[in-house]
This record gives C-alpha cells, sequence and structure tokens, in this order.
C-alpha cells in the first residue's frame, strides 16, 4: 500500500458518524493531524439514530464530554434496557436490562444457574427480579450517586447531538466545508483516494479519507466498489418509516421495541419528544400498511411527516480499502433492534485513533482492522438474529420464515450450549454479555434442559435465603430511588430545543 504519511485527514459526512469521528479525532490527535469536514445540508442526514447503549459513557468520557451539559443539549433521557413486547409469542414481554443479574462475585457458575436450580426446587421467582436496573426501569425510576453502581445508556436526538459534537470539534480546531462532494478523484496507478471534487469545484486534498456520507457509502463502494456482503437472509427488515411525536406522559427509562406481524415498532422518549419508528420486510408489508399502523399506534400528535428510509442489512467486505475508512452507515448496517450502530462508530473511531496510520495507510493496519471490524458486526448481526429466529409466533407468513430460516453456524451452537446446559458466554470482543445472552434467550422462550449443578451443592435454605436478601436489597434501592422524570428535571433540564 501506499507509503504516503498521513497528515491530512478528509471526513466525508456530517451525520452522527462523521461528527462522532470528528470529535474524537481532534480531541485525541489534534496538533498530529489536519482534520477537514465535508457536509452537504442539502442532503440532510438520515435524522434517526436516538438509542444508544452503555459504551456511548466511555466515549464520551474519552472526549471529556460533561454528561449534564450533553443531556440538555442534546434534550436526553437515560436508557436502562429496552423492553421486547410480542417477540417470543403475542403477548410476551421480557427486558433486556444493562444491569448485572445477581452476583458472580463468589460464585464459579453463573447465577442464572443457582436460579434455575432455586426454581427447580419450586421457588426463586422470575430472573427479572434479581437485576437492579430492571426493577429500577419497570419502576419508571432512575438515580445517579456515590456507591450506587448502575449502568446505563441514553436516548438522545440524532440532530442535535451532531450539532452537540460539532460544537467541540470546530473549536478544537477541525474545518467544516459546507457543499456537495460532486467527484472523488484517485491516484492513477494506486487507486488512493487523493481528493473530493465540491460541486462548487473546490478540490479538498488528503491522506486519509473517512467515508461518513452514510447509506450512499460515496467513497468505500461508489469509488473503490469495495463490494457489500448481504445478510437479509438472517435479517429480513429492509424499510423504515420514523416519526416524531408529542409527548403524552413521563418518560420511561426504557426503549421500547415491540413486534409486528411483519417486524417491529420503535418508541424512545426524549424529553422534549418520543420517537416512533416501524421497521418492517417489504415483502411481507406494504409501505401503505406499514405507514398506517405506525401512526395508528403511536400516542402523541405526530411533529413531522413520516420518513421512508430503506436499507439492506449487511457489511462492507472491507471497512478500510486503500486509504479510506467507512464509518457508520457506509460501512454497513444491522437493523436497530438492540441500537449498535452507533456504538459501532465508536468503537470503530476509537481503534483508528489507537492504530492510526501515521506512517501511511500499510495492509497490515488495514487488515487488522478489517477482522477487528468484521469479529465485532458479526456477533451483533447474530445477537439481532436470535431474536427472529427464536419464536414460537406463527400468526404470519414473516414469522414462519424467521422461525425456520438456517442462522448462522454461530448462532446455532450457542442456542444448543444454552438449551442442552444453560450455558451462555461472551468471548474476548463480544459486545454482549453473558446477561445479555441469557436475558433473551430465556425471554425468547428457550428453557434449557439442564444446567450446571454447583447450586446443588448449596443447602437449599441457604439459597432462599441468599436469593430472597438479594431481591430485598434490590426492592428496597428502587424504592429510595425517584422517578426518571424528576432525576431529569434537576439533574439536566433542557429547556426548549
Ligand atoms: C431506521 C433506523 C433506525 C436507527 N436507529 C438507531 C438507534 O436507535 N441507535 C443507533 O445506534 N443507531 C441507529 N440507527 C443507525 C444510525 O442512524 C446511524 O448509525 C447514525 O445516524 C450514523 O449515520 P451516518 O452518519 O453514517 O449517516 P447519515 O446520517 O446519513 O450522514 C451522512 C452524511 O453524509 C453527507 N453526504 C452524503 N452524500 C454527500 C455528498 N455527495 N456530498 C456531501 N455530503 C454528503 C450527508 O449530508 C450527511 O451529512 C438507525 C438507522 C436506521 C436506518
Amino acid at each position: 500500500m501506499n507509503e504516503q504519511v498521513v497528515k491530512r485527514v478528509v471526513i466525508a459526512g456530517g451525520g452522527t458518524a462523521g461528527w462522532v469521528a470528528a470529535a474524537a479525532l481532534v480531541k485525541q490527535l489534534g496538533p498530529l493531524i489536519d482534520i477537514t469536514l465535508v457536509e452537504s445540508d442539502e442532503i440532510g442526514t438520515v435524522g434517526v439514530g436516538e438509542s444508544t447503549i452503555p459504551t456511548s459513557r466511555s466515549f464520551h468520557e474519552l472526549l471529556g464530554i460533561n454528561e449534564q451539559a450533553f443531556m440538555r443539549a442534546t434534550q436526553a433521557t437515560f436508557k436502562l434496557g429496552i423492553a421486547f413486547e410480542n417477540w417470543g409469542q403475542i403477548g410476551d414481554r421480557y427486558i433486556h436490562s444493562f444491569g448485572e443479574i445477581g452476583t458472580r462475585s463468589t460464585w464459579m457458575a453463573d447465577f442464572h444457574h443457582f436460579w434455575l436450580e432455586a426454581r427447580e426446587q419450586g421457588f426463586g421467582g422470575s430472573l427479572a427480579d434479581y437485576c437492579f436496573e430492571l426493577q429500577a426501569s419497570e419502576a419508571g425510576k432512575f438515580a445517579k450517586a456515590e456507591g450506587l453502581p448502575i449502568n446505563y445508556a441514553y436516548h438522545l436526538d440524532a440532530t442535535l447531538y451532531a450539532r452537540f459534537l460539532r460544537g467541540l470539534a470546530e473549536p478544537a480546531g477541525v474545518k467544516r466545508v459546507e457543499g456537495k462532494i460532486a467527484r472523488v478523484l484517485q491516484h492513477p496507478e494506486t487507486g488512493f483516494i487523493t481528493a473530493l471534487v465540491l460541486e462548487s469545484g473546490v478540490n479538498i486534498e488528503g491522506d486519509l479519507f473517512l467515508d461518513c456520507t452514510g447509506f450512499r457509502a460515496l467513497l468505500i463502494e461508489k469509488t473503490l466498489q469495495t463490494g457489500y456482503e448481504d445478510w437479509t437472509r438472517y435479517l429480513a427488515t429492509n424499510s423504515a418509516f420514523a416519526v416524531q411525536t408529542r409527548s403524552v406522559g413521563p418518560a420511561i427509562p426504557l426503549t421500547r421495541a415491540i413486534a409486528h406481524e411483519a417486524g417491529w415498532r420503535w418508541r424512545i422518549p426524549l424529553q422534549h419528544r418520543v420517537g416512533n419508528g416501524i421497521v418492517f420486510c417489504s415483502e411481507f408489508m406494504s409501505d401503505e400498511d406499514a405507514r398506517a399502523k405506525l401512526l395508528n399506534d403511536i400516542d402523541g400528535d405526530p411533529l413531522i411527516e413520516p420518513r421512508l428510509i430503506r436499507y439492506q442489512t449487511g457489511a462492507r467486505r472491507k471497512v478500510w480499502n486503500k486509504n479510506c475508512v467507512a464509518l457508520g452507515l457506509a460501512s454497513g448496517f444491522i437493523e436497530p433492534l438492540e441500537s449498535t450502530s452507533i456504538h459501532l462508530v465508536k468503537v470503530a473511531v476509537t481503534r483508528l485513533i489507537q492504530e492510526f496510520p501515521f506512517g501511511g495507510c500499510h495492509e497490515a493496519i488495514a487488515n487488522r482492522f478489517n477482522d477487528q471490524s468484521r469479529h465485532e458486526i458479526e456477533g451483533i448481526r447474530d445477537f439481532i438474529t436470535l431474536h427472529y429466529h427464536l419464536t414460537q409466533r406463527d400468526d404470519s407468513p414473516f414469522w414462519d420464515r424467521c422461525r425456520t430460516m438456517e442462522i448462522p453456524d454461530s448462532l446455532a451452537q450457542r442456542m444448543a450450549l444454552f438449551r442442552d446446559d444453560a450455558h451462555a458466554y461472551q468471548d474476548g470482543n463480544d459486545l454482549f454479555r453473558v446477561d445479555s445472552w441469557v436475558q433473551v434467550l430465556l425471554g425468547q422462550g428457550l428453557a434449557p434442559t439442564s444446567y450446571h449443578r454447583l447450586a446443588k451443592m448449596m443447602d437449599p435454605d441457604e439459597l432462599r435465603t441468599a436469593l430472597g436478601t438479594l431481591k430485598a436489597n434490590i426492592d428496597k434501592g428502587v424504592a429510595r430511588m425517584p422517578s426518571h422524570q424528576e432525576f431529569l428535571a434537576q439533574y439536566c433540564p433542557a429547556g426548549d430545543p
């Protein structure tokens, strides 16, 4: 690959991916590189992406972001997990919480094995009883205090978030250029990108180009023709309508994911409004029906016309190709069921900073980056596929297809391990923890046939007391917390946007 040192970084696109990259690069490497970001107000951004996962917090720490200022600026609320409704069967509901379930500090087997033993003996209640964050979210409560460990993420306004990050990046030295990219110039021999040519005729030259142009993928695909691996066979939805509504009640610290006959719909409560959307598979539901269903099922008055977004689930064959690194929607897309897309942008940017190609875009560094990115997105693909495949729903052709489809071997192995022995695991770089897998596997209705017998070595009374104490402490802690809405009002009141 190219020996040219990398000094000039050009970011094409100013959606969440572009501004996340700009803010992080300038914060961490500012004096070492020049950063220019090109965006087009006329094209705009995808305008969705409002539910996050807890890794956002560590990323914000990296950027030195003050949480209260960020939450005020983006009308953010706290998120403790996702409530899945109608997924295993119509009428079912479970929560995938960000919290730890039970305790595992002294036990050799994961907590849920002890719970399964208790259930065998006729007590133990629901696994959900042993998760503090889950119980707090059910009660609509939230608090942050010294000595109160609580794992959470945010719901935020996507447009305001990009604006907030821009407010950090520009004063720190990122140069923003407004304009439409008309052409991309390449080196005649190496094929490396040398410049973006704007419609105005301005040339923006660079050494490293970040493709943050969203689904258009102007650099990584339209120019470099990198290729895309389609995963529609596992994740069949390909369309969404998004609409914002006026809030009609207090914000709950949960994203709601409500399954319907050909996909699902989301509800994301912010301070000033609610984000709603319907995700569907166009093979099984028409645009008109999806739009009507969304408008019929929302609670408050719509603030905008529903917007249709089409997508193809899958991953770019390489996210780093020559001197171009694709981030965000340009790099691939797994539908938003577990709110993982912005997370993927953040880990990719963090990795880019850690592995920054100061000495040139060499093959080894690109290969490593591509391998790591592939591992991450495949792990997420498997986890999301689990929600669709592990269902008893047989009320529509869509669910019949999901239930009977072929799944990746990696996922089939995980399901077999849980079904046979109640084991779940988190490999080295896996995003989802054991507790996440357990909550979704059980929540979708997979009852293990066996489990670890370590719990049998515990005296039944001791087990009963231990579980009872855990639950009582959680209940006591939750009872003392203010409501989520009260906490927001004193912690980060946003006022008018
Ligand atoms: C239905 C749906 C729901 C989602 N929900 C979530 C969620 O809850 N949580 C989550 O983490 N993620 C979610 N995502 C993903 C999330 O929206 C994206 O990962 C995130 O917004 C990043 O988008 P982006 O910046 O890559 O693209 P975009 O927002 O599309 O930005 C592209 C940028 O490129 C610019 N551009 C494009 N072409 C040109 C050109 N020719 N010249 C100049 N500029 C150009 C545009 O103007 C824009 O600034 C969702 C996605 C979809 C489709």
